[in-house]
């Protein structure tokens, strides 16, 4: 006779839907016995590139001592961070991504009775994070998809611990601009921490949005969350950081595992962080790429959500899922965002000219098909 495990869970894992990532290449090739070769995936916001030369070889470099444990305080990549972002190392926490920090903040600041303030259509880690602590999600319905920052400094009441916010949002794309996030911060209570994720913040341009940094000394109840998995395509690396006031950073390091980010992670964020080419390179190839899918969507008469991301959620006005299945059949993987409650949108990471081209292609013909 064994036990409902499951039962005895903590009351907030057992309501948990767990997170649904994009479908990997290898898999839709097993599913569907296809070459993995011909399979384009565009479903996780990956940098098309392929990693930096300067981080791999930073990486082979680095091999000879997986033996031994990381640099637990990730020295150089704090300090290097520290100079970049013109905070001190004491502000700067490393997360197995960002994901990582968002889980820290919850462990740090939630528990049963408290709770996170983030938008509809918001990323699907906030909830998660929040609940898996007990604490309860408070979801403010979007505006036009975006945040709706005056609702959502009303839901904030005194149980209240954390506001998530993601400038631009995944996966709509959405972004406010530096007006609104300073009125936004001017308004929060001083003893609710802002989480403003900016795992796009790279292939921003101009000051169309704000730069998190900007607020750090006004604000020490701001949270800056960053991320190598995108502009700087380390996603398998698992490296992302969090810029704060050093107290929150001191929080956030008592809850933080003892060796979160791996060695390998450490010496090639390290690298990418140098390579300003490879950077140049990932914003030019999202500008061309999200310039030709919106070009592609036009022709094709459908509509989207204007993004600052490296994605774009593209609206069929009817059921999505249907499509995305004769797409996966034609070994296109993209994003279904049902889950998020978007059921008539893909979501569309920005690729390869060549990879847009044969998405495009793909889409034309199923449309077509009816
Ligand atoms: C991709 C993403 C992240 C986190 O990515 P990590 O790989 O965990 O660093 C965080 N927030 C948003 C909004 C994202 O889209």
């Amino acid at each position: 006779m064994s036990c409902d495990f499951l039962a005895l869970a903590v009351p907030g894992v057992q309501k948990l839907s767990p997170y649904v990532p994009g479908k990997p290449v290898d898999e839709l090739a097993r599913e569907l016995n296809l070459d993995p070769a011909g399979i384009v995936k565009l479903a996780s916001n990956e940098n098309p590139l392929g990693p930096s030369p300067k981080a791999l070889e930073a990486i082979r470099a680095e091999l000879a001592e997986l033996t031994r444990y990381p640099d637990g305080n990730g020295f150089e990549l704090k300090s290097k961070l520290a100079a970049r972002c013109g905070v001190s190392v004491a502000q700067v926490t490393l997360g197995n991504g960002s994901n990582d920090i968002l889980d820290l903040v919850a462990r740090a600041w939630l528990a049963p009775g408290l709770n996170a303030v983030f938008s509809q259509y918001a990323f699907a880690v906030y909830p998660i994070a929040t609940q898996a602590v007990g604490a309860q999600g408070r979801m403010v319905p979007a505006k036009d998809h975006g945040h709706d920052l005056e609702a959502m400094l009303a839901a904030i009441d005194g149980n209240t611990r954390v506001v998530f916010i993601a400038n631009p949002n995944n996966p709509t794309g959405t972004w406010f601009g530096p007006d609104a996030l300073e009125r936004f911060l001017a308004r929060v209570p001083q003893d609710v921490l802002v989480v403003l994720d900016e795992a796009y913040i790279e292939y921003a341009e101009g000051d169309e949005l704000p730069d998190g940094l900007d607020y750090l000394a006004g604000y020490s109840n701001l949270i800056v969350s960053r991320t190598f998995s995108k502009a700087y395509g380390l996603a398998s690396l698992r490296v992302g950081y969090a810029l704060s006031s050093p107290q929150v950073a001191d929080a956030l390091n008592r809850v933080r595992a003892p060796f979160n980010v791996n060695s390998l992670a450490l010496v090639a964020a390290c690298a990418a962080l140098d390579d300003a080419e490879y950077l140049a390179a990932s914003r030019r190839t999202n500008d061309a790429g999200m310039a030709q899918l919106e070009a592609g969507f036009r022709e094709l008469g459908l509509q989207w959500i204007p993004s600052k991301g490296n994605f774009i959620a593209v609206d069929f006005a009817r059921d999505a899922a249907p499509i995305n299945q004769a797409l996966l059949k034609e070994g296109v993987i993209v994003r279904p965002v049902g889950g998020y409650g978007m059921p008539t949108f893909l979501r569309v990471s920005i690729g390869t000219q060549a990879e847009n081209a044969r998405f495009l292609d793909v889409l034309g013909q199923v449309l077509a098909r009816g």
